[in-house]
């Protein structure tokens, strides 16, 4: 399609949506992530969360009643990540699924004790290779900088964090990097911060085991207390690239003190640099 008439059609739909910038002020006010940003950029969010609520599908997850609020909320935090990215980062994807709370996926899940179940635990969220993202609106609410363990946590952010780096041989912190940056880099920066995170629950565990028993006092919490980013992010790459940009979003001192190569390409990478906004 001629790109004026392409132009055309996206103005007539977004007058069609019939949002206000008062109606999306009111929707995200109080998030921390936006106060941060200049009048300029809120509104330059404004504008590319309009577009997005164009081009994307929002689908109601079970029955849930999902407001035209709601969805204007989530497509604002989709929208953060690629601000200085566009919207076509998020061209090979169309739909998101927003359940009342969480979810629980219909396939068979193995347990801890290793029983095999037919469906998993309940999920706040989930982003499908090429498929849609899927997420819980009581998780979304939950969104701040202290949510999970004392820790930052943005469930939509983390799951368009994994659609951004499945543009690139699926989820394995690897998203495709730009001109000047370096991939050997940042595959080094990631690592080394990794082993370090990893290093610290080790010690823990090792350090702990022993009074554990004398005391019966430690808990996982001390050991959330130590970490900049939520426990989580340690499970595979992919979540830790996830966890880290929730994390370079809403608590941006805290990763850029605890792990500043990692702030660091982030922040090449989102095109952001949030610590400095506050
Ligand atoms: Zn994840």
């Amino acid at each position: 399609m001629f790109e004026p008439i392409k132009h055309w059609l996206e103005h007539r739909h977004i007058q069609q949506l019939g949002f206000t910038r008062p109606d999306w002020d009111a929707v995200n006010a109080g998030w921390q992530v936006l106060e941060r940003y200049s009048e300029a950029e809120r509104q330059q969010l404004f504008e590319l969360t309009l577009r997005f609520l164009v081009h994307k599908v929002f689908a109601s997850g079970r029955d849930f009643e999902l407001a035209g609020p709601i969805c204007l909320k989530v497509a604002t935090m989709a929208c953060v990540p690629i601000l200085n990215l566009g919207l076509s980062w998020y061209d090979d994807w169309q739909t998101l699924i927003v359940y009342e709370g969480d979810f629980r996926p219909k396939r068979p899940f193995r347990g801890d004790d290793g029983v095999v179940h037919e469906t998993g635990p309940g999920l706040s969220g989930e982003a499908w290779q090429r498929g849609p993202v899927i997420l819980s609106w009581e998780a979304i609410q939950h969104c701040g900088p202290h949510v999970r363990s004392g820790k930052a946590g943005n469930v939509v952010i983390h799951e368009l964090a994994h659609k951004l780096d499945m543009l690139k041989q699926g989820a394995n912190c690897a998203p495709p990097l730009h001109k000047g940056m370096s991939a050997q880099q940042w595959h080094d920066v990631f690592e080394s911060a990794w082993l370090q995170l990893q290093g610290l629950v080790f010690h823990y565990h090792d350090f702990h085991q022993g009074k554990a028993h004398k005391h019966g006092l430690h808990g996982e919490s001390a050991l959330h207390g130590m970490l900049p980013i939520d426990l989580y992010g340690l499970t595979s790459p992919a979540e830790f690239f996830a966890v880290c940009s929730e994390t370079f979003f809403e608590a941006p001192v805290v990763l850029k003190q605890a792990l500043p190569d990692v702030y660091e390409q982030l922040g090449l990478f989102y095109r952001q640099d949030p610590a400095a906004l506050l």
